[in-house]
């Protein structure tokens, strides 16, 4: 079978054999197979994604848009042909809505500073939900005290879910921005994004979509899903660290003033003042993460083989077949039961500590994550100081989700009985 003839059936998807992809995947922890359930948190490596990287180092390291040699010619041609396997995969509907940044957080950032102290002033309203990341609360803080705007939020119920009685209530003639995560890190919740975008619109405002969880678990369409800016990280797409994608819409980032100033994001520059460049190179100041926009290219091809659809399916068995082992674990608790849920499994036990778990854990081979996972209004709303959370990859398996099980009713036996 090839890769493109997956069907959306999990039962097809070769995981154990797409495992082999990954290096990582092929060392051992503590003595032990690693079971890696930490993709939240950032992803493995494919051997493609490492080699794209090396070989721009290895063959044609090189600065990018400057250079008048060959080097600089075929780096810049890398580059670029990564932005614009960016732009498929979005469908984006040109290149230059593609601006490289350093992650998502960096994303956020650049599009509360410089859209967010453009366009609000005191009394406005930024619009966010009670699920959110830190880096979808604080840039919005800091900007809402910089303009005199103000910050709203849409709470979560018991299980996870935003209310959309309070998020339609909440949007008024005042809310200039609404910035929501398109799954959250915490939960899993995947939050109704495409409604929450129209009901945004009517009301008059902007809409961010933090995808850092999304990317990589469902097909992304940012003209179907009709948002303004959407913003990803690469090292969360089984790409390299430090470097990121924002999209934003053509007339927005038109009208946005830069935020940071250097080489490359100008047209002219005098003592007297300066000029800027044409996007997406006017947000694009100085020389950028290279290497990692082209690993980013080739994780993108990566996954396009096997299908985000097959993903999808694949992990959201799992989640099924995680969801019920941990459900006979005694005294656990899951943290985060949305109807609709992508690949994770947050969790407490009663009478242990999260960071207790993870440490029992480590020592079967099973990385996990344990504390606020960067959203600390999350942990209490539940009440809980933090949670051990589980995340999946279509490289996990039922076997790793077994282990996990295993490994837990050890850390049961050892410290709650
Ligand atoms: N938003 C969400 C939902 C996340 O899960 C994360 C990272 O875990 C971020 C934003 C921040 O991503 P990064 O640290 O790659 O900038």
């Amino acid at each position: 079978m090839t890769l493109a003839s997956y069907s959306a059936h999990s039962d097809d998807f070769p995981a154990a054999r797409l495992r082999a992809d990954f290096p990582i995947l092929q060392r051992s922890v503590r003595g032990q197979p690693l079971a890696y359930l930490d993709n939240a948190a950032t992803t493995q490596k494919p051997q493609a994604v490492i080699d794209a990287e090396s070989a721009y180092y290895r063959e044609i390291n090189a600065n990018i848009h400057r250079g008048v040699h060959w080097l600089s010619e075929q780096a810049t041609a890398a580059h670029e042909g990564a932005r614009e396997r960016v732009r498929r995969f979005l469908n984006a509907r040109e290149a230059a809505e593609i601006i490289f940044v350093r992650g998502t957080t960096e994303a956020i950032n650049l599009v509360a500073q410089s859209y967010g102290r453009a366009n609000l002033g005191p009394g406005d309203e930024v619009l966010i939900t009670g699920l959110e990341h830190h880096s979808n609360i604080v840039p919005w803080q800091l900007t809402c005290a910089q303009t005199g705007a103000v910050l709203k939020v849409a709470h979560i119920d018991d299980r996870g879910v935003v209310c959309m009685d309070e998020f339609r209530r909440l949007l008024g003639a005042r809310t200039r921005i609404v910035a929501v995560a398109h799954v959250s890190n915490a939960l899993g919740t995947v939050n109704p994004v495409r409604e929450m975008t129209e009901l945004a619109h009517q009301a008059g405002a902007v809409v961010l979509l933090d995808g850092a969880q999304a990317i990589a678990h469902t097909p992304v369409d940012v003209q179907a899903l009709g948002c303004d800016f959407y913003a990803f990280s690469g090292h969360k797409l089984y790409a390299p660290t430090g470097i990121g994608v924002l999209y934003g819409r053509r007339a927005l980032l038109e009208a946005m003033p830069p935020w940071q100033g250097g080489g490359d994001m100008i047209r002219t520059v005098s003592f007297t003042g300066s000029t800027w460049n044409d996007l997406p190179h006017k947000f694009e100041a100085g020389t950028p993460h290279i290497a990692g926009a082209i690993g980013l290219g080739a994780a993108i091809d990566y996954v396009q083989r096997i299908g985000l659809a097959a993903i999808g399916a694949y992990e959201h068995e799992l989640l099924a077949y995680g969801t019920a082992l941990l459900g006979d674990i005694p005294g656990l608790r899951l943290i985060g039961t949305a109807p609709d849920k992508a690949g994770i499994l947050s969790f407490v036990i009663d009478g242990l500590h999260a960071h207790d778990i993870g440490t029992v854990l480590d020592s079967h081979g099973v990385a996990i994550r344990a504390g606020h996972h960067c959203a600390m209004p999350v942990m209490e709303r539940f009440g809980v100081p933090a949670t051990a959370r589980a995340s999946l990859a279509f490289y996990n398996t039922h076997e790793d989700l077994d282990r996990l099980a295993q490994a837990l009713r050890r850390a049961v036996e050892m410290f709650v009985r």
